[in-house]
């Protein structure tokens, strides 16, 4: 039997409507000897069964991972969702092992699994854990995504050291759970990438923008293209497979830099059309000539991870936004995104917009995009969506 806690006169409205979070000022009181990660049923003040969930110390108390009150969250609790995940990404067409290998299979709450991220690179899964419950439920997690019929997983490997937060004692350690290292060349549309799991950002790769890099490699036949924040270089590979005259990669960390020049050697060996360069946004976009660039890509760090850093982000988003829109050869395209959970599309675009009336500059929107098919958002949980994109063309 889990514990019980018990939601303050007419706060079970949101999770009436499916909304995943409890907040900890929704709480009327808490049942004893409560831990970190516990399963809890959570009921209305009047008795009403909500749902299940995991429980955990901070504003969000508790992550809801079912609307049955009685539902068991164990080993085959998990089998099933990871089932209907993987059943998810199959009827997108992301499973496609002669050209395809590389997908999220577990975007939180937006699968029905609050607090679990899952990538899968060929036969391994990185899985993380962004909530006590899931660190506990993680060798449950593993076996099942070993057992998944056909997915061929084979190794699992933990990557949670910067994601559960730091009060909460878990002492995680990244590691693999099942399996070991085998390669960790994955494929992409049919693109190779090289993922580094244990050292890389997030989870490796950054697989959310899988769909936006197609869109760019079909922008870039002819074009000279600047890839800024290029990280592992994913948009560099697709605008050397679309057929750019010259490729630009920048990135800050020379680690980023020589990931990306290892990922186009592994797709265009001994191509001289791509260089990277290990240098500061603002002072690369600053010093560039003007009319060097016909395809300009900015896909920086998150600006603010929280509401208190909004002001700052905006500033970011306008000054890297105005220095592309100044430079850019008239008749180009700048792929401009945001990946800041705490700003609002309508946020992004205010600076974006502001950015293109500094230029004076005309400027028009060809497309609005977002994070791939396989990073599902709830309609009752707007939140799941952080990735804004704008494809813009420059006269
Ligand atoms: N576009 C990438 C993901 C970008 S992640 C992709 O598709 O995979 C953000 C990157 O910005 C990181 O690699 C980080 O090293 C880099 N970065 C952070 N601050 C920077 C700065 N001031 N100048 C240049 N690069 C920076």
């Amino acid at each position: 039997m889990s514990k019980t806690i018990t939601l303050k006169r007419g706060k079970e409205d949101s999770l009436l409507r499916f909304h995943p979070w409890v907040f900890s000022g929704a709480i009327a009181n808490l049942p004893e000897g409560l831990e970190e990660g516990d399963t809890v049923s959570v009921v209305a003040a009047d008795g009403r069964p909500l749902g299940t969930g995991h429980y955990e110390i901070g504003s969000i108390a508790v992550r809801m991972l079912s609307w049955d009150n009685e539902a068991d969250i164990d080993a085959s609790f998990f089998a099933t969702r990871l089932a209907a995940a993987w059943q998810l990404r199959e009827r997108l067409g992301l499973v496609r092992p002669a050209d395809n290998t590389t997908f999220r299979l577990v975007h939180g709450e937006g699968d029905f699994l609050p607090g679990c991220v899952v990538d899968v690179y060929g036969n391994t899964a990185v899985l993380q854990a962004h909530s006590p419950g899931m660190h506990y439920a993680r060798h449950d997690i593993a076996r099942a995504l070993t057992q998944l019929p056909g997915a061929g997983i084979t190794n699992v490997y933990y990557k949670s050291e910067t994601t559960l937060p730091y009060k909460a004692r878990l002492d995680p350690v990244n590691d693999y759970l099942i399996g070991g290292f085998e390669t960790n060349i994955a494929l992409e549309n049919g693109l190779r990438f090289n993922i580094d799991w244990l050292k890389g950002q997030k989870t490796g790769f950054f697989v959310d923008q899988r769909d936006n890099r197609a869109l760019i490699e079909s922008f870039s036949r002819g074009a000279r293209v600047l890839n800024m924040f290029c990280y592992t270089g994913g948009f560099s590979v697709y605008a050397m497979r679309g057929g750019a005259s010259l490729v630009h990669s920048v990135d800050s960390s020379a680690k980023a830099v020589a990931l990306t020049d290892a990922n186009i050697e592994l797709n265009f060996p001994g191509d001289t059309r791509h260089t990277a360069y290990a240098e500061d946004a603002f002072k690369y976009l600053t010093d560039m000539p003007a009319g060097a660039y016909d395809l300009i890509i900015l896909d920086p760090p998150a600006f603010a991870k929280h509401r208190s850093a909004i002001k700052n982000a905006m500033v970011g988003y306008r000054r890297i936004n105005a220095a592309a829109f100044r430079k850019i050869t008239p008749g180009g395209i700048l792929a401009t995104f945001s990946c800041s959970q705490a700003i609002s599309k309508e946020q992004f675009r205010l600076a974006v917009f502001t950015a293109a009336a500094q230029s004076g500059r005309k400027v028009r929107i060809l497309h609005q995009v977002t994070q791939g098919a396989d990073h599902p958002v709830s309609i009752y949980h707007p939140e799941g969506e952080y990735l804004k994109g704008l494809i813009l063309h420059v006269e």
